[in-house]
């Protein structure tokens, strides 16, 4: 059989522990023998990042942004135990929060639905997609331990010189401090990003802030919205039948749990990494969830919304095969691919991405599944199997 072939390639992030596992048996089984896989590989596994002192996690996400198209595998952001465990030297921040940060954009989360995985939230019909906004706030904080009285402060210099200062508190004693910014730009394209994917999938807006409490800093994200949902979106909101809904964070988790689903939900940076889990555990597990980053100037990051799964990791070092689901990895490649093929205009590509999507569902609504789904699924599993088993069944069906 003649391989499907590539125009042009992708960036491959590779990473750690089971999901790094999982990533040599995809490719192996299901794409090498079937596409002429172009990728740009970069090692973002802890050590090679620790060794490179975050050097290929900056030249990953370039590659990214020349290449337009990356798809990344879980990996690990290191603490205290890690830094033992891999003999680090020195605590690396978050690749995720690198990349983000490098291609700034926002993050769209949806389940992968199946006919035999129903979710736990009953009153959701249809599936909620979550849009994660992915610079600033917490993640790129700069946080101090005080070890005594004192006086902290907010201080701004501006370029041309001039101060502005605030206190933020008279310390009484030890204590902790953290200073967080985000840019008007960055939420400018946040938004549009949001109203854009509501738009093309014709599904309502939700987005809520605390601005209540945060007048100055959530309030801006709430203006931005609002000046830029009625200047550019508004018409052809009404026009196509959906609306742009904003309210308080707190009062969108308790409509959201009572909704039937089937819209954007836009969430600040902190909040997006809260609620995509609590989503995507509600429909069914977090291997079956895409997780896509869309930067403004149009260039796309696929990879798995789940982590390293590494409990699974250390019982497969231990010589167990586990049932670790690789769906949503699988979702990564074909959105990955899919995107390459949009982009270069090879149709062939993009039937294969859609094929290999079919066969992995299709196996899962035959009743074939790995234990995540096992335990849910209804009618009950025909076959639980581990994850070598359930990617050669999706090889034999493709
Ligand atoms: P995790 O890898 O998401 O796994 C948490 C638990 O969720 C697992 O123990 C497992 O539950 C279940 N689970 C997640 N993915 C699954 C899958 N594909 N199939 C079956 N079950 C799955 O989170 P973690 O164990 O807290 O974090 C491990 C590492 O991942 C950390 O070092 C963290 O830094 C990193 N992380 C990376 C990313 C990323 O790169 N995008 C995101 C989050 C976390 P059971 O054990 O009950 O089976
Ligand atoms: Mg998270």
């Amino acid at each position: 059989m003649a391989k499907v072939p590539m125009k042009s390639a992708i960036a491959e992030l590779d990473g750690d522990e089971m999901t790094r596992v999982l990533w040599g048996v995809i490719k192996e089984k299901l794409l090498l023998p079937f596409v002429d896989l172009k990728t740009e590989y970069f090692d973002l596994g802890l050590k090679a990042r620790d060794d490179s002192d975050d050097r290929i996690t900056y030249e990953a996400a370039r590659a990214i942004k020349r290449l337009g198209v990356g798809v990344k595998c879980a990996t690990i952001t290191s603490n205290a135990a890690r830094v033992e465990e891999y003999e680090l030297k020195q605590l690396t921040p978050s690749p995720n929060g690198i990349i983000r940060a490098e291609l700034d954009g926002t993050v769209f989360r949806a389940p992968i639905v199946v006919k035999n995985v129903k979710g736990t939230v009953s009153c959701w019909q249809k599936p909620l997609v979550l849009g994660r906004h992915a610079y600033g706030d917490v993640y790129k904080n700069c946080e101090m331990a005080v070890d005594g009285p004192g006086k902290a402060e907010l201080v701004f210099t501006k370029a041309d010189g001039t101060v502005v200062r605030k206190t933020i508190m008279e310390m009484k004693g030890p204590g902790v401090l953290q200073g967080i910014h985000n840019l008007d730009e960055s939420i400018e394209s946040f938004a549009r990003a949001c109203f854009y994917y509501g738009l093309s999938e014709k599904i309502d807006v939700w987005f809520a802030t605390k601005d209540t409490i945060s007048k100055t800093y959530d309030g801006r994200f709430k203006e931005i919205f609002q000046r830029i949902y009625d200047a550019e979106y508004k018409a052809r909101f009404e026009a196509a039948g959906i609306e742009y809904f904003y309210t308080l964070i707190d009062d969108a988790v308790a409509r959201v749990m009572q909704s039937k689903g089937g819209f954007l939900w836009a969430c600040k940076n902190y909040d997006g990494d809260v609620m995509s889990d609590m989503v995507a555990s509600a429909s069914g597990s977090l291997a079956m969830m895409t997780s896509v980053l869309v930067s403004p100037d149009g260039v796309f990051e696929y990879e798995a919304a789940h982590g390293t799964v590494q409990r699974h990791y250390y019982k497969y070092l231990k010589g167990e095969k586990t049932s670790t689901n690789p769906v949503a990895l699988i979702f990564a490649w074909t959105g990955a691919l899919a995107k390459r093929a949009e982009l270069d205009k090879t149709p062939e590509l993009a039937d294969f991405a859609k094929r290999l999507e079919k066969a992995t569902l299709g196996c899962i609504e035959d009743g074939i599944m790995t234990g995540d789904l096992a335990k849910i699924a209804s009618p009950p599993a025909r076959l639980v199997v581990d994850s070598w088993q359930f990617i050669d069944k999706i090889a034999e069906r493709l």
